[in-house]
């Protein structure tokens, strides 16, 4: 099943090697793998994305594996697809 990440967006596509800050532009992010959602990081957005869908069904689940980033100048963190399924 294809996702749309545009309609379930707690996961953006993969934003490459030099990723920016979709808030300030910065490069001065970090990185972490999880394999699965992390409660108190991005569980609860998430869950807030799931609450809002029209198609719940549609929304990575919580198993799926992802890299959260955090911007370390403006403090916008979000969560993005790896790059490829290890
Ligand atoms: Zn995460
Ligand atoms: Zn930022």
């Amino acid at each position: 099943m294809k996702i749309d990440v545009r309609a379930t967006n707690w996961l953006r596509p993969f934003s490459g090697e030099a990723p920016q800050c979709p808030k300030c532009r910065s490069h001065d992010l970090q990185s972490f793998w999880h394999s699965a959602v992390v409660v108190g990081e991005c569980a609860e957005p998430r869950n807030a994305i799931v609450m809002m869908a029209d198609d719940p069904t549609t929304v990575p689940d919580e198993n799926t594996e992802h890299l959260c980033r955090a911007c370390m100048s403006c403090l916008y963190a979000w969560s993005e697809e790896t790059a490829d399924a290890a």
